[in-house]
């Protein structure tokens, strides 16, 4: 997960590859509740990890349910009706509407003494449609601060089941859910109607409730779209094993992305056609812009067909998440997109309909708005504007505004808190640079050069944490090549300069964290002492160990950018490097640094022979003939030899601001 202020998303040129999509959150959340609500034990397979499901896993807990987690498989063991214990409790629902509204109705209908807070946002998002529905039912709820939303307090239900339970439909399906949900538990001697008042919105979110209260032993009889009963007698019951889909609003962004950018294709593993989602109805409104679309059971293959993609005019109803994904598919269109009947964007985790059109016009896009639609513009090459996306916490639009940056003027483009999508998709970023690509040129590098304990890799490393960047510490490849050449038993003189190099070029190194692994070994220690540099700084002098070394070093240029640290990062290995640092401190700064980074990871060192090592490393890192150590020409120059490390960061960092195009 990038959990960076930003992410920078270099100009993207194509796409292909497959990506394995996480479990869906409708389904993960209604999964959790009803296995909690059932007698027995439910072992949940592929349970989507997220900011949502945590939430509910949490309350869950707090209600006494046997919660093992186990990777992405979750074994719960229900409640069988009753809580298990009577003292008051509070749960913290952050922003998740998925467990606010269910849990609300479920622990209604249960009864005790619980409250129900959230974030300030989740307390701006209407609840009084289920809390009218819940007391019309006999249930006790107070609203702790303004009525009509969260936070609530929870008491004892006085159950009426008799006349028939309205409920509106036409603000947010959530509520019809939770009520469809939570009445079972009530159901044991009579059967209970729901009625829903006004057009029912989102009509597939209820079909993915009832199709998984059958699989929970209810089944619902449904009239129309306006009259649901659940028949007497019913009772919760374990399927015992149970799968989560993958999300099929998650689809939408890869499916766009197969239609958007040019490539072999994209195939998306996890949801098919048969879907029980309603937005798998996604796959439709892309094939009407242009889309190639093939699919069997659990996968879906996406092409680019038609380009510039078609302006479409939609009734989105029936897809109201994945719909968002239209209006960016609209900026690569042929004419305007009317997106309609998308009122129930206003109440979700940000007012989108704003959102959608404030980011969409930051682009450059010609954007226009009513109550309950959009209709955009398509933005020719020549007209895209850099933007800094702002994303309103909310995980669609960090998602959607991804795929701008594929504009024909190969403008970067900057999405404000990343993290945000881990309502839905944590590794969102991650599957997208697993399948796009940029042109090498394209994705930045920033080359921290300098003598040896000049900082340079707590520097670019902090750097690199800050930009959601790779990092590559070249000085580490030395290392490790002279600590594999002593291994098989080679000098590190020039008379075993080709064995040396040969040895490099195949160098089964990997990084992980601070861990560096040769061939698996954790050879970290053995390469960070002192003699591991002079050794390091005798190969480095090789022609060929150097040449050798090159195309690995080449490599750590992947989406979204590098931080790299050497000696001849901005001289030899990335000269057009968009930023370089030669990075210096005084002689006798960088001897006491070394000292103590030594002393504390528990080696023994004496200060002056530190000086003494590091300035004959210097020497011969600054004669040799190949690659000496010397600023680029276009290198700026950073004496931190009295600065803290924040503050060389937050140097590097306003140089690095001062060159993008976001202003
Ligand atoms: O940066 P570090 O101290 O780990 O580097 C160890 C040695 O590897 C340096 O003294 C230098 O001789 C060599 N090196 C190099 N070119 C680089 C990085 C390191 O020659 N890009």
């Amino acid at each position: 997960m990038f959990a960076t202020a930003f992410l920078d998303l270099p100009p993207l040129q194509g796409a292909s590859g497959t990506v394995t999509l996480p479990g869906s959150k409708s389904i993960s959340n209604r999964v959790l509740l009803l296995s909690a609500l059932c007698q027995g034990t439910t072992v949940v397979h592929d349970l989507l990890d997220s900011d949502d499901t945590r939430v509910m896993l949490a309350a869950l807990r707090q209600l006494g349910c046997g919660v093992h987690a186990d990777g992405s498989t979750v074994t719960i063991t229900g409640l069988g009706g009753q809580h298990a214990h009577h003292d008051a409790i509070e749960f913290f629902m952050g922003n998740a509407g998925t467990a606010m509204r269910p849990l609300t109705a479920a622990l209604s209908v249960l009864g005790g003494d619980f409250t129900l807070k959230g974030v300030p946002r989740m307390h701006e998002r209407p609840i009084g449609d289920l809390v009218d529905a819940l007391r019309e039912l006999g249930c006790h709820i107070d609203y702790l601060g303004n009525t009509g939303f969260p936070p609530l307090r929870i008491g004892q239900p006085k159950l009426k089941l008799d006349a028939p339970i309205p409920v509106r439909g036409d603000v947010s399906s959530q509520f019809l859910t939770a009520l469809l949900m939570a009445l079972p538990l009530a159901a044991q001697d009579r059967s209970i109607t729901i009625e829903v008042i006004g057009e029912l919105i989102s009509k597939p979110y209820i079909e993915i409730t009832l199709n998984l209260l059958e699989r929970y032993g209810i089944a619902v009889e449904r009239h129309g779209w306006q009259r649901f009963v659940i028949p007497a007698g019913s009772r919760y019951q374990s399927p015992g094993t149970i799968h989560v889909e993958a999300d099929a609003s998650s689809a939408s962004y890869f499916i766009a992305l197969g239609a958007i950018a040019q490539g072999d294709g994209i195939r998306i593993n996890g949801v098919g056609a048969d879907s029980i989602q309603g937005d798998i109805r996604f796959v439709e409104a892309a094939t009407q812009m242009g889309a190639q679309v093939t699919s069997g059971p659990n996968w879906l293959a996406i092409r680019r067909g038609a380009w510039p993609l078609k302006g479409i005019t939609l009734d989105c109803n029936h897809i109201p998440d994945a719909a968002m994904t239209l209006a960016v598919m609209a900026l690569y269109a042929d004419g305007p997109t009317l997106l309609r009947n998308i009122a129930s964007w206003r109440v979700k985790e940000t007012d989108r309909i704003v959102a959608m059109a404030a980011e969409c016009r930051k682009l450059g896009a010609t954007v226009e708005e009513g109550p309950d639609w959009l209709r955009i513009h398509p933005l020719p090459k020549g007209q895209w504007q850099a933007a800094s996306i702002h994303t309103y916490d909310d995980h669609r639009v960090a998602m959607c505004f991804s795929l701008a940056a594929f504009n024909a003027d190969q403008i970067p483009v900057r999405i404000e808190d990343p993290k945000c999508v881990a309502k839905t998709f944590p590794d969102y970023f991650e599957a997208l640079f697993s399948v796009a690509h940029a042109n090498t040129l394209d994705i930045p590098v920033i080359c921290i050069d300098g003598p040896t304990a000049s900082g340079k890799g707590t520097l670019a490393s902090r750097v690199a944490a800050q930009l959601g960047y790779h990092y590559l510490d070249s000085g580490a490849l030395y290392r490790v090549t002279a600590h594999a050449a002593l291994q098989a038993g080679l000098t590190l003189e020039a008379a075993d300069e080709t064995r040396i190099a040969d040895l490099a070029r195949q160098l089964p190194v990997h990084f992980e964290g601070d861990q560096v692994l040769l061939g698996g070994v954790d050879v970290t220690d053995a390469i960070r002492s002192e003699q591991g540099g002079m050794n390091a700084s005798k190969v480095s002098v090789l022609p060929a160990v150097r040449e050798a070394l090159v195309q690995l070093q080449h490599s750590f240029r992947r989406l979204p950018g590098l931080l790299a640290d050497g000696r001849d990062m901005g001289t030899v290995i990335f000269p057009n490097a968009p930023l370089k640092v030669f990075l210096t401190a005084n002689a006798a700064q960088r001897a006491e640094r070394r000292h103590k980074q030594l002393i504390s990871k528990g080696f023994s060192a004496n200060i002056d022979a530190l000086r003494a090592d590091l300035e004959a490393r210097d020497a011969r890192d600054m004669s040799r003939s190949v690659a000496p150590l010397r600023p680029a020409q276009d290198a700026l120059q950073l004496d931190n030899s009295s600065l803290t490390i924040e503050a060389s960061v937050e140097q590097v960092m306003v140089w690095w601001q001062s060159r993008q195009v976001f202003g």
